[in-house]
C-alpha cells in the first residue's frame, strides 16, 4: 500500500520510536509521579527527560514548561478555554482546524476570522494586526494548514502579539517536527502538538507548551501534587496532567525527536517538498483537476496538498485511489473554515500527504492512477 496521509498521522513510525514504546512497557510499568519507590522515580525521571527534548527541539525556555496530553486537541482546549475564562476577544485565521473553531465557539467570546493570502505574507500579518482590538487577549493561528500545506507566517505574526500585548497561541499539529518552529524566538506563548504526526511518534498523546499562565484549569484530578487541597493549580505542567500519563508514548515522543534531529528537519522537509511539488507538477498539467493553491514553493508551503477533478465529489477520488492501493484522504478534514475559504463545502478535497519516506516511484505510481481514473471519466 503506498501511503499518503501523513497529515493524518505518521503511517511509517521509525523502528527507533517503536523500540522506546516497547522499552518503556518493559521496563517503566510504574506510574510516574504517584510513588516514591524506585521504579515509579525512573518513570518520572524518564518523562522529565522527554520534556527535556521537546523543551529544546521547540526552544522553550524550560522543560517545565511542557505539558503532555491526551492529543493536541486537548492542549488546544486547554489553553483556549483557559485563557478566556474571563472573556475577551479573540482573532483567528480563516484557515483553523475544528480543534482551534469549535473551542472558540464553544467559549462564547466575540472572535475575528482573519483572511489570510496563500501568496503574500505580509497581507496575512496585516491583516492580523488590524484584527486586534483593546479587548484582544488572544490571537489564534495554525503553523500550517491541514488543508492547503500554507505555512503560516507565525513569526511574524509573534511580533506583532507582542508589540501590542496579547497573547499567542500556534497550532502546531501539522507543523511540529515538520518545519522548524522556536517557541522563544517567535514569541509564541502557547504551542499545541500532535505528535503522531510530524514528530512520528504513536497516537494518543499531544504536547502542550506554555511560556504564558493559564489561568484556569479544564479538566482536574489527580495529579501527583498538592493531594490535600481540592482546588487545582494552573500551573505547568502539572496543572494540565491530570490523570495518569502514557509514558510509552512520550518515550516514543523522544525517540522520534531524536530521529528528525538525527536526519535534519530542513533534509527531510527537502524531500517531502520534492516530492509535494511532483504532484503538483503533474496534476496541474491535467486538464479536468482542480487545484487550490498557488505553485508549492519551498519555505513557503508544506508537503500538504487539495486537490479535485471536475464534477467528481472527493471521496469517489479517494476510493478510486484506495482500490488501486493508494492511502488519501477524501471528504472534510476536520476544517470548515478551510473548505469555506476554497469553496469546497459541497465536495471537499482530495489530500495529499506524502512523508520522506515515501518515494518518488509511489508519486510517479499515484499520478498515473489518477490520470487514468480522469481518462475513464471523459470516455
Ligand atoms: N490542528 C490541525 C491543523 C490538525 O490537522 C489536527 C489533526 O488533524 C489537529 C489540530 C488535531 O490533532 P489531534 O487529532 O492529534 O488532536
Amino acid at each position: 500500500m503506498i501511503y499518503l496521509d501523513n497529515a493524518a498521522t505518521s503511517g511509517k513510525k521509525p523502528e527507533s520510536v517503536i523500540k522506546a514504546v516497547n522499552y518503556a512497557l518493559n521496563n517503566f510499568s510504574a506510574n510516574a509521579g504517584r510513588g516514591g519507590y524506585k521504579l515509579a522515580v525512573d518513570a518520572s525521571n524518564a518523562i522529565y527527560r522527554v520534556r527535556e527534548k521537546v523543551s529544546s527541539f521547540f526552544g522553550a525556555s524550560s522543560p517545565l514548561k511542557v505539558a503532555f496530553c491526551p492529543n493536541c486537541t486537548h492542549a488546544i482546549n486547554y489553553v483556549i478555554k483557559g485563557v478566556m475564562s474571563n472573556g475577551g476577544h479573540i482573532a483567528v485565521s480563516d484557515l483553523e482546524h475544528n480543534a482551534v473553531m469549535r473551542p472558540v465557539y464553544k467559549t462564547n467570546c466575540d472572535y475575528t476570522v482573519v483572511e489570510t493570502s496563500f501568496t503574500d505574507d505580509k497581507i496575512t500579518t496585516q491583516n492580523f494586526e488590524n484584527a486586534i482590538r483593546e479587548d484582544t487577549r488572544l490571537v489564534i493561528c495554525t503553523a500550517v494548514s491541514n488543508v492547503t500545506g500554507k505555512i503560516m507566517p507565525i513569526r511574524e505574526i509573534g511580533e506583532v502579539c507582542k508589540r501590542k500585548g496579547v497573547l499567542f497561541l500556534v497550532d502546531g499539529a501539522q507543523g511540529g517536527g515538520v518545519v522548524p518552529i522556536n517557541v522563544g524566538k517567535y514569541n509564541i506563548d502557547f504551542l499545541c502538538i500532535a505528535s503522531h504526526k510530524g514528530l512520528l511518534s504513536p497516537m494518543g498523546t499531544g504536547i502542550l507548551i506554555a511560556e504564558s499562565d493559564i489561568p484556569d484549569t479544564v479538566i482536574e484530578g489527580g495529579n501527583g501534587i498538592n493531594s490535600l487541597e481540592l482546588k487545582q493549580d494552573s500551573e505547568m505542567p502539572e496543572g494540565f496532567e491530570s490523570g495518569t500519563l502514557c509514558l510509552p508514548n512520550i518515550m516514543g515522543i523522544g525517540a522520534g525527536i531524536d530521529f528528525i534531529s538525527k536526519i535534519g528537519i530542513e533534509e527531510i522537509y527537502e524531500k517531502e517538498m520534492n516530492i509535494t511539488s511532483f504532484f503538483y507538477e503533474n496534476l496541474a498539467e491535467l486538464k479536468d483537476v482542480i487545484l487550490y493553491t498557488p505553485y508549492p514553493e519551498k519555505l513557503s508551503f508544506a508537503p500538504v496538498l487539495s486537490f479535485n477533478i471536475k464534477e467528481k465529489h472527493s471521496e469517489e477520488i479517494a476510493e478510486y485511489l484506495d482500490k488501486n492501493g493508494i492511502a488519501v484522504r477524501g471528504g472534510f478534514h476536520c476544517s470548515y473554515s478551510a473548505h469555506n475559504k476554497l469553496n469546497t463545502t459541497d465536495v471537499g478535497t482530495v489530500r495529499i500527504s506524502p512523508s520522506f519516506l515515501n518515494s518518488m516511484n509511489e508519486a510517479k505510481y499515484t499520478v498515473n492512477v489518477v490520470k487514468k481514473y480522469n481518462l475513464f471519466l471523459k470516455s
